[in-house]
C-alpha cells in the first residue's frame, strides 16, 4: 500500500436548531456504517505510531488508516467510544487541556452553539479503556497568533497536564484550525512531540514531514458513496478544509 489514512472527524450526533457548521457532525447510525465498512473493507485500523511507521516504512499493513477525534467532546463517548470498542479499533483523541470539564469557548460564538467537552474522569477512564489522548493546545488560540511565552504555554503546557493526569507520555498534537508556521512546529519539535496533524486535506505518503500531517475529514455532508471514496481514491490536494 502506497498510503497511509488519518480520518478526522468532530462531533458524533445531532447538530442542534441553529449550530454554524453542522457538517462537523456525523450522525450516530452514519458513523457506526463507517466504522463497520472499514472492517469489513479490509483497513487496518493502526494507532498514530503507527502512522509514524508507514512513514518511516518501518510498517507494512494492509491498508493503514487512524482515526482521530478533534477538541473532546463530550458526545465521543455514547456515541463513539462503545462502536470503537466493540471494534476494537486503535482512535485519538486531541484535548484542549485547559478546557477539560468545560465547553468550546474557544468557537461557542461563532458556532451558536456550547459543546461540553469530556472531563478528566471520563479521560482517565477511556485511557484505561484504550482510548489515547494527545494534545490540541491549553485554550485552541490560532497558533500562528502566538510566538514566544504565549506559543510555549500553549504547547508545553499541554504536553505536561495531559502527563500529569494520563500518567504517560503524550508523543501527539493537533494544530487548532489547522494554523502554523515554523515556529509552531520548533515550539512542538523542541516540547518532544513525535508529530503534529493539520486540517490539511490529503493521505499521508512515505517520507512525510511528520509535523505536517494531512487528514481527510469526515463530515455529515460525506455519504457512503463519498467515505469509500474518500478510502479508496482521494489522494488529496492543497486545500484546506474548513475547521
Ligand atoms: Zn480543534
Amino acid at each position: 500500500m502506497d498510503r497511509a489514512i488519518v480520518l478526522m472527524y468532530h462531533n458524533i450526533g445531532r447538530p442542534p436548531k441553529g449550530a454554524r457548521l453542522p457538517g462537523l457532525y456525523v450522525s450516530p447510525e452514519a458513523f457506526h456504517l463507517q466504522m463497520r465498512y472499514l472492517r469489513v473493507a479490509g483497513f487496518t485500523i493502526v494507532p498514530l505510531d503507527g502512522i509514524l511507521d508507514f512513514i518511516s516504512g518501518q510498517s507494512h499493513v494492509k491498508r493503514p488508516v487512524a482515526l482521530t477525534f478533534d477538541d473532546g467532546f463530550q458526545d465521543f463517548s455514547d456515541n463513539a467510544w462503545p462502536v470503537l470498542r466493540a471494534l476494537g479499533f486503535p482512535v485519538t483523541v486531541f484535548v484542549v487541556a485547559g478546557r477539560v470539564g468545560g465547553e468550546n469557548l474557544w468557537d461557542c460564538e461563532y458556532l451558536n452553539v456550547r459543546k461540553k467537552l469530556l472531563d478528566w474522569d471520563a479521560i482517565v477512564r477511556f485511557k484505561d479503556e484504550g482510548v489515547s489522548f494527545a494534545a490540541h493546545t491549553m485554550t485552541h488560540p490560532s497558533l500562528t497568533s502566538l510566538s514566544g511565552e504565549a506559543l510555549r504555554g500553549e504547547i508545553f503546557g499541554s504536553k505536561s497536564a495531559l502527563e500529569e493526569r494520563l500518567g504517560m507520555g503524550v508523543d501527539y498534537f493537533c494544530y487548532p484550525y489547522g494554523d502554523y508556521n515554523e515556529e509552531t512546529i520548533d515550539m512542538v519539535k523542541a516540547a518532544g512531540y513525535k508529530a503534529a496533524f493539520t486540517t490539511r486535506k490529503g493521505c499521508v505518503f512515505k517520507a512525510d514531514n511528520p509535523y505536517e500531517l494531512k487528514r481527510i475529514s469526515v463530515k455529515s455532508t460525506t455519504g457512503p458513496l463519498a467515505f469509500a471514496y474518500k478510502l479508496h481514491l482521494y489522494k488529496g490536494g492543497s486545500a484546506r478544509c474548513p475547521k
